[in-house]
């Protein structure tokens, strides 16, 4: 079974219209949402949208051959692109 974002509109188009550069500056939020009108995944796409994604924790073997932490996981965001119709 596929991903779910495989069957997104911005999956089959030219991705680089959902990044928020390519917006007309004080048009955002009605190209946003006229790019994923329509789209049979949005909410599914919307849930997504607002899980942070976690990164894992960095960690390096010592001269003792054990595991040191050098950094800790934590969450992003991801930003820059449209999302479920919403400038991100
Ligand atoms: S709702 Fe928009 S950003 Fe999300 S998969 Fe559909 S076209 Fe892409």
């Amino acid at each position: 079974m596929k991903p779910w974002w495989t069957q997104g509109t911005c999956y089959t188009d030219d991705a680089k219209r959902w990044d928020t550069e390519t917006l007309t500056p004080g048009l955002e939020a009605e190209e946003a949402q006229t790019l994923c009108h329509g789209c049979p995944v949005i909410q599914k796409c919307a849930a997504d949208a607002i899980k942070p994604i976690r990164m894992p924790p960095v960690y390096r073997l010592n001269a003792d051959g054990e595991r040191e932490l050098v950094e800790p996981g934590y969450d992003i965001t991801v930003t820059g692109v449209v999302r479920a119709g919403v400038p991100t």
